[in-house]
């Protein structure tokens, strides 16, 4: 993955990932210069899952520069609130899926599909209880 650093609008107040050599800021014609802030890309991506507020990413690059404990604690709790809240979106997804490979690429075998392989097959055949199959890795259920 490319690197990317934190970097802010000296003209709109913009706060955004960059690459490292893009120094101009293009959105919305401002063309401001960007100058690098001093949070890590990993820490930007916390806090915008917390708040995607300009105010908000410039409050806590003034609190790492005045007060690196507290900084890093509320970091640490951000860190675990945004954990928190992935966990919670994944028990919420109600899309099936395939439980070999976690796809949502799946289709309901037909009926005419699960007669096809009763008569070719006949009463024993695997596939007559199972009503998905995965278009992924192929695995039927
Ligand atoms: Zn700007
Ligand atoms: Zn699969």
């Amino acid at each position: 993955m490319e690197d990317t650093v934190i970097k802010k609008c000296s003209k709109c107040g913009d706060i955004a990932r960059y690459s490292p050599n893009f120094n101009v800021h293009r959105k919305n014609g401002c063309n401001g210069d960007l100058i690098q802030c001093n949070i890590s890309d990993d820490d930007y991506i916390t806090l915008w899952h917390i708040a995607k507020d300009n105010d908000f990413f410039q409050a806590m690059i003034d609190l790492k520069e005045k007060d690196i404990i507290e900084y890093n604690l509320k970091m640490s709790q951000f860190r675990s609130q945004v954990q928190q809240k992935k966990s919670r979106e994944l028990q919420n997804d109600t899309t099936p899926r395939c439980p070999n490979c976690r796809s949502s690429n799946i289709q309901k075998i037909g009926g005419l599909e699960r007669a096809g392989s009763v008569a070719m097959f006949g009463i024993f055949s695997k596939k007559i209880n199972k009503s998905f199959k995965c278009n992924n890795c192929g695995y039927t259920w």
